[in-house]
């Protein structure tokens, strides 16, 4: 059975839109950071914010201010951690005005987040956290989400993964949950087009991996659900966020 909680990553802003926003946040977005346009690169524009900045994180509905912190500490991580040219720090609850806008509670169908720039396409939440705290799968959603909302895609995705994935199995799976043939597809199975990315290698030890059991791949291959930020995430949010 397929946990509602696998964190997922949302794809909601329209491709040309999405671009426009990514570049003129941070014209190293384009495809080859030149600044050009390449139509067949729309959709793959990197979505990072631009180095330097601070990102201010809103709770909306004022919840519990021990969720509110444990989940505010894990983020930091991605920065603290890293060294990376980027800040965040905590607005007050329900700031519209705030970059990154979390909605949490369990009755949220999914945990999600917009990938990094497109958050600014909407007025509403960015990012839904619908495991409480103290739950197993809790550190791994939080850290996953921000890497989302800090930029990062899938890893499961990268262009260098050569997953033999069972697609027949991890489609009936998912779907049998709920999720449609679009959904497994835009989130697990398809690869992301190696068009200007700015990536690490292919790491299956990421935050940004799915866990992946025995009985979605063909032959002898699986990956744990992780529960740390490995030291290629951190290098990766080096390489998108340096310093001059
Ligand atoms: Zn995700």
């Amino acid at each position: 059975m397929i946990s509602p909680m696998i964190p997922r990553c949302r794809y909601r802003v329209d491709p040309l839109r999405s671009y426009e926003l990514a570049v003129a946040e941070n014209p190293l977005n384009a495809p080859g950071g030149s600044g050009n346009r390449r139509k067949r690169s729309l959709g793959v524009a990197s979505k990072f914010w631009k180095p330097g900045r601070t990102l201010w994180v809103s709770f909306l509905g004022a919840p519990d201010r021990r969720l509110k912190m444990s989940i505010f500490e894990l983020a930091s991580q991605w920065l603290d951690l890293s060294g990376a040219n980027l800040e965040i720090d905590l607005a007050e609850d329900d700031d519209k005005k705030a970059t990154i806008r979390i909605l949490t509670g369990p009755h949220l169908p999914h945990s999600l987040s917009d990938i990094g720039t497109d958050a600014l396409a909407y007025g509403e939440d960015t990012m839904c956290i619908n495991v409480p705290l103290g739950h197993d799968f809790f550190e791994n959603t939080v850290l996953h989400e921000f890497g989302h909302a800090l930029g990062a895609e899938h890893e499961h995705r990268h262009p260098d993964a050569d997953i033999p994935w069972n697609e027949q199995v991890v489609l009936q799976s998912h779907m049998a949950a709920g999720w449609t043939e679009a959904d497994v597809r835009q989130q697990i199975l398809s690869k992301i087009d190696d068009v200007g990315l700015r990536k690490t290698a292919y790491d299956r030890t990421s935050i940004m991996h799915y866990a992946v059991p025995q009985a979605f791949t063909h032959g002898d291959w699986e990956v744990a659900l992780p529960q740390q930020l490995s030291e290629k995430d951190l290098e990766f949010m080096r390489l998108a966020y340096p310093h001059d």
